[in-house]
């Protein structure tokens, strides 16, 4: 089969790039899929929404802007300090390299024509180089394929590498680029194209993964997504819950109902294909290499040969054997090395509450109170170490209420209220999943810090670090950092605000002198070692900027301390 020219889909980035109306982008898009031999359109797909892997996948590309210098220098003749200089000028090292590359110094007579395979193949290699000498074989690996570029082809190359392609392709669009390519026909009514777009939203939901869904489309059409099945290794759009306020509404709603522990955890999705078992977060990352010791728990107590599972990972304290606040698993999930030993050092409890695959077949049409029974029935339990969500099925308000005290006494979010009839469906949806949990009091903070956005948002001040304030030595004490909750217009307030007072400049982080006081929604308070206070606040967001407030206003770290106190005795 003919490959297609790299050359061709950079024509289409700079279109891309040249249009804002998702309209004509989607246009554009769909254009190149027409034109894209079968076998390069998933891999198109994925370099077009800036990727060689899919987005739930663990692998990284591991190429530094250093060795992207080296690797420009290498395959064009300028030297390095030329191209630092371009890039310093341009602020991108993919507009460095197409200015390097149209005035290139070295001729090659070596050069052949670039095409989507034969770049995706290299870039494909790039994560599984490890080990000595790989700085040598991935430099050499890129440096082939810009050898081969035309000005044009570096610039993008480059930025594919580095993870900074830019052009403004979002999944939704890619969605609909495949559904205009491959689905639609003239003339087709409104509902049908809903129709469609609602059979492309199944597939997604069960692959996430739009290079496999745009080949589908492709060879087997409408039909053959209908027939989607789960993957193994392709994680699962996410069921997600509504709040309510009370469990006295909720019961008087429904009646009976499951009432489960809300865990404060990291939500795990488990898959298991015999020995092999991948686990994806509620993001769907691919956090698998994180837990060593969770797949070892999977391995020796999910029975089925196939199955996909969910629950809540928790962090355990060596000492005391009981839960600790997420704050603590967070470090692991961050860890890319001594893995082995932060599993020692911070051990983990699994409690499973849905299953939605076993093997071959899938649960999601079932109601929840027969996933449950199922799942029951598939996991060896190991106490305290892999077990199932408490659960409770009820229509006792008392009962319930006293199953919610409980949850917050021992420390975790609330509960989870379950409609019994339900069926596991992706995203939030009314009728299935509930969440209680107890409203916190706001803090009043003062901003202490700062960091500069990326990306659109690169003239602006994004995240901000949040202090309370020490009555007696008049200290102000770190208690997080809040990125969440503004609209556009309050970060530009925020940063024309805390631009004056900018003391010290590092990278994108600032620090600020204390003046301008925010007033701070948050879900909870957790202990902390990253913050001097001793405390952090879990999902921080804006309520109000205080302008009217001064330092002598900001929340005492007393009154952090009485507010996380009372948290185990809300509700
Ligand atoms: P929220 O993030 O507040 O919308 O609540 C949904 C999250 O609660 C899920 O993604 C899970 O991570 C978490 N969770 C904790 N315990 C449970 C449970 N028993 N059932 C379902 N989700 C739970």
């Amino acid at each position: 089969m003919l490959n297609m020219d790299y050359s061709l889909l950079t024509d289409y980035y700079e279109k891309l790039e040249a249009v804002s109306s998702k309209l004509k982008k989607t246009e554009i898009l769909s254009e190149l899929f027409k034109k894209t031999p079968t076998g390069e359109l998933g891999d198109a797909v994925l370099l077009l929404s800036g990727r060689v892997f899919p987005s739930f996948s663990q692998l990284e590309l591991g190429v530094a802007k250093q060795m992207m210098i080296k690797a420009i220098s290498k395959a064009s003749g300028f030297s390095q300090d030329e191209v630092e200089e371009k890039f310093k000028k341009t602020g991108d090292l993919g507009l460095a390299a197409e200015q390097c590359f149209g005035s290139r110094k070295q001729t090659t007579l070596l050069k052949k024509k670039l095409t989507i395979s034969s770049v995706f193949e290299n870039l494909k290699k790039l994560p599984f180089i490890s080990g000595e000498g790989s700085q040598e074989k991935k430099l050499q690996l890129i440096s082939e394929l810009l050898v081969s570029s035309k000005a044009k082809e570096a610039k993008y190359i480059v930025r594919t590498v580095l993870g900074e392609l830019r052009v403004g392709v979002a999944e939704g669009l890619i969605r609909d680029a495949i559904v205009s390519a491959f689905l639609l026909e003239k003339g087709m009514p409104k509902e049908k194209k809903n129709e469609i777009t609602d059979v492309v939203d199944y597939s997604w939901n069960l692959l996430s993964d739009y290079g496999q869904i745009a080949v589908i489309a492709k060879e087997k059409g409408i039909e053959g997504l209908k027939k989607v099945k789960v993957q193994l290794g392709n994680p699962i759009q996410v069921m997600l819950a509504e709040k309510a306020e009370s469990i006295k509404e909720v019961i008087e709603k429904y009646g009976k109902i499951a009432i489960e522990t809300k865990y404060d955890g990291m939500r795990a999705q488990i898959h298991k294909k015999k020995n092999q078992i991948w686990v994806y977060t509620r993001r769907l990352e691919d956090v698998t290499k994180q837990f060593p010791d969770l797949v070892e728990l999977c391995q020796k107590s999910l029975k089925a040969d196939e199955c996909i599972v969910e629950g809540e990972v928790l962090a355990i304290d060596k000492k005391t054997n009981t839960p600790m606040p997420f704050q603590m698993l967070s470090q692991r999930v961050q860890r890319k090395y001594d893995i082995d030993e932060m599993s020692k050092q911070i051990p983990i409890q699994m409690n499973l509450f849905d299953i939605l695959y076993l093997d071959g077949k899938m649960l999601f049409d079932k109601p929840l109170i027969e996933r449950r029974k199922i799942l029951e029935k598939q996991v060896k339990i190991i106490p305290k170490k892999f077990q199932l969500a408490k659960n409770l099925v009820t229509d006792d308000l008392k009962k319930a209420e006293k199953f919610y005290k409980e949850a917050l006494a021992e420390r975790q979010e609330g509960a989870m209220i379950k409609v019994l009839n339900s069926q596991y469906v992706f995203g939030r949806h009314v009728d299935g999943w509930i969440k209680i949990k107890p409203v916190m009091e706001t803090l009043d903070l003062v901003v202490v810090g700062a960091t500069w956005g990326e990306g659109t948002r690169a003239n602006w001040l994004t995240s901000y670090l949040l202090a309370c304030r020490d009555a007696k030595s008049g200290k102000l004490l770190e208690v997080g950092m809040m990125s969440t909750g503004l609209s556009e217009e309050e970060y530009k307030m925020m940063t024309s605000a805390l631009k004056p007072l900018v003391r010290e400049e590092k990278g994108r982080t600032v620090k600020v002198s204390p003046k301008i006081v925010i007033e701070v929604k948050y879900q909870e308070i957790q202990k902390s070692p990253t913050y001097e206070s001793g405390f952090a606040l879990r999902f921080p967001a804006l309520g109000k900027i205080r302008f009217d407030k001064g330092l002598e206003d900001v929340d005492t770290i007393e009154r952090v301390k009485k507010l996380y106190e009372s948290q185990g005795r809300a509700g």
